[in-house]
């Protein structure tokens, strides 16, 4: 099946999903938007209440600055594709639960096997949490590692940054960064055909002994 067919068939489950409580709030699911083909895709944590009315992913005002940032790299929205580890609002916007994790994290990994990325960004600590465990992100912001045939770049929530203003010139160099990771992750998935085709879920269960990550620097 084409990444378009699965993403729109991705998008009438979650929309009536029943897999976690959050469908009891939900008014609309979020699960994603962009090009399905996109060499990059970005995930975020979890709609917000703009989000949850209108369905679309980073449409409030973190969504504003995500698309200042996407600027700063040179790309656009319908460039790339954005969604969240969660396609259910998180009342009153608290962290997402283990349990809503887990529950939709096979409409994730559905996606990313799909859209099969070069590159994913992962924004803020949830989503950095789907790939490594137990690591920092005021450490390892920024800086790419490998994940079952992909790279992963730890980012930054556009909404740390709209909080905390320091940390606003730390986000807007690692998206200027970007553009260079593009270009060695598809050189890296030329030169390794084994890598661009991981199966992503054998992929990722076989590497959760070593967190599924590979440093950047095998290749
Ligand atoms: N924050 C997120 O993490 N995702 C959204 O879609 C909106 C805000």
């Amino acid at each position: 099946m084409k990444a378009e067919a699965v993403l729109k068939e991705i998008a009438k489950q979650t929309s009536v999903c029943t897999r976690c409580k959050l469908h009891y709030s939900r008014r609309n699911a979020v699960s994603g938007a962009g090009n399905p083909n996109s060499m990059l895709m970005f995930i975020g944590e979890g709609p917000g209440f703009h989000e949850n009315e209108q369905g679309l992913p980073f449409v409030g005002a973190a969504g504003g600055f995500l698309d200042d940032l996407l600027a700063e790299a040179n790309l656009k929205r319908e460039d790339v594709f954005i969604t969240n580890v969660v396609k259910c609002r998180p009342p009153g916007n608290r962290d997402p639960l283990p349990e809503e994790l887990e529950a939709c994290k096979p409409y994730l990994e559905r996606q990313i096997a799909a859209i099969n990325p070069d590159v994913i960004v992962t924004l803020g600590r949830f989503s950095m949490g789907h790939f490594i465990n137990n690591s920092k992100i005021s450490s390892i912001h920024g800086r790419p590692f490998w994940s079952n045939g992909r790279m992963v770049v730890p980012m930054y929530h556009p909404a740390a940054a709209l909080h905390q203003p320091s940390l606003r010139s730390v986000v807007v160099s690692d998206f200027q960064k970007l553009p260079g990771m593009i270009k060695e992750a598809q050189e890296a998935r030329r030169k390794n055909p084994d890598l661009a085709s991981l199966s992503e879920v054998d992929a990722f269960n076989d590497s959760q002994d070593d967190h599924g990550t590979e440093q950047l620097s095998l290749f």
